[in-house]
């Protein structure tokens, strides 16, 4: 009889994977979500909303031996899973790729299509409406977010003020080549600097803000890009699990994050070594695959290859559908032509028509 694989999260590893594995083995992908939601498209929807139900896709044609399960899932054991309504799902080997929740208007929180529309169309509104915005937060979404604006609403007042210098954890050229690009489009990005006493670090709010050496920086609309918040509720219970500073929880090295040997889990809710990026998760997934095929034939995970995380991470950075600068693997740092090319003309759309089999 067909080995038993059940995958929670259907995000950008529990997709790829069940879609891998259901040749091997019976896949059962649980996912609370009625739809994917492919993310980069999130913003650039805010300066050009009729992208927005282009980043959409039913999991109706995702599998085709397997199933998608519409559901919440409840608790984990070595077992199985336990969804919301109390039904199990019993499983030779489980995943978890819950991944990480984010401001409403990015990633829905809830099941439904229209929580995430409605809150991404009132940000576009908000942003349409004012003169000048502040973005506060040098990681990628921060960055990108200033870019699409200003590539779009070039008459708008546009501050990205970051802690760090930008884009801080990959190879710093990138993030200086993005200031540099920043610049030129019109940006003013005030790096070394928090914004202090915040009254929310979700959600856009009117300005103006205070920085840390007393500077205040007026403007109508403030949105906070401070990162994601990780879903490890599932795993939090299991044993031997420990969490990290920015609360993953740690991976051993053959993505395993408790005491319990058939239980995996991969992407943004834990730490693998890599970043909370779907760069991480699409090296973690393929490696998952394998390993997981070697699981249910009966080999001992810990006398396989360990994974090993990105070294030098790749990232893409578009600013608007033109410019930007980008980390690839190989050739390194790439400017505005490559990552036009390989991002920023089409966010990886065709990839996920391809995967979702939407034409
Ligand atoms: C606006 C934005 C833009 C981004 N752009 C990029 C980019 O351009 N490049 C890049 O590399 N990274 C980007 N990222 C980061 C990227 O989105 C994450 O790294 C990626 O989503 C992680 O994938 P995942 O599979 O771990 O989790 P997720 O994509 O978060 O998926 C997890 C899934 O699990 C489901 N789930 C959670 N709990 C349960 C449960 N109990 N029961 C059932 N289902 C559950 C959720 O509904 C969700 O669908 C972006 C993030 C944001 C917010």
């Amino acid at each position: 009889m067909s080995k038993k694989v059940v995958i929670v999260g259907g995000g950008y590893v529990g997709t790829e994977l069940a879609q891998s594995l259901e040749r091997y083995c019976d896949v059962t992908l649980v996912e609370r979500k009625q739809f994917f939601c492919h993310v980069p498209v999130m913003i650039r929807s805010l300066v050009q909303p009729e992208l927005f139900e282009q980043a959409l896709f039913p999991y109706d044609k995702l599998l085709q031996t397997g199933r998608v399960v519409q559901a919440s899932a409840a608790e984990v054991n070595e077992s199985g899973v336990t969804l919301e309504d109390g039904k199990t799902l019993g499983a030779d080997a489980i995943v978890v790729a819950t991944g990480s929740s984010h401001d409403t208007a990015f990633k829905a929180p809830g099941a439904s299509v229209e929580e995430l529309r409605e809150a991404n169309r009132a940000l576009a509104q908000q942003i349409e409406g004012a003169s000048s915005i502040a973005i506060i937060g040098g990681g990628a979404l921060g960055v990108e977010l200033a870019g699409e604006i200003k590539a779009l609403r070039t008459h708008k007042q546009v501050t990205l003020v970051s802690d760090t210098p930008l884009i801080d954890g990959y190879d710093p050229r990138l993030g200086q080549g993005l200031e540099a690009k920043l610049g030129l489009l019109g940006v003013e990005v005030i790096t070394g600097r928090t914004a202090v006493d915040l009254p929310q670090t979700r959600g856009a709010f009117p300005g103006p803000i205070r920085l840390d050496d007393g500077r205040e920086i007026a403007a109508d609309l403030v949105i906070p890009a401070l990162g994601s918040t990780p879903n490890t509720a599932l795993l939090d219970p299991l044993p031997g699990v420990e969490k990290t500073a920015d609360g993953r929880v740690r991976n051993d090295r053959w993505l395993r994050p408790s005491a319990l040997p058939n239980v995996f889990a991969a992407g943004d809710a834990v730490d693998s070594g890599d970043h909370m990026t779907i760069v991480g998760a699409s090296r973690q997934t393929p490696w998952l695959a394998r390993s997981l095929r070697n699981f249910l034939a009966g080999k001992r995970t810990d006398r396989t290859a360990a994974y090993g995380p990105w070294r030098n991470a790749p990232l893409l950075v578009p600013l608007g559908e033109h410019v930007g600068q980008s980390i690839l693997p190989v050739v390194g740092l790439v400017g505005s032509r490559t990552t036009r090319l390989v991002k920023g003309r089409y966010l990886f759309l065709p990839k996920y028509r391809k995967l979702f089999r939407t034409g």
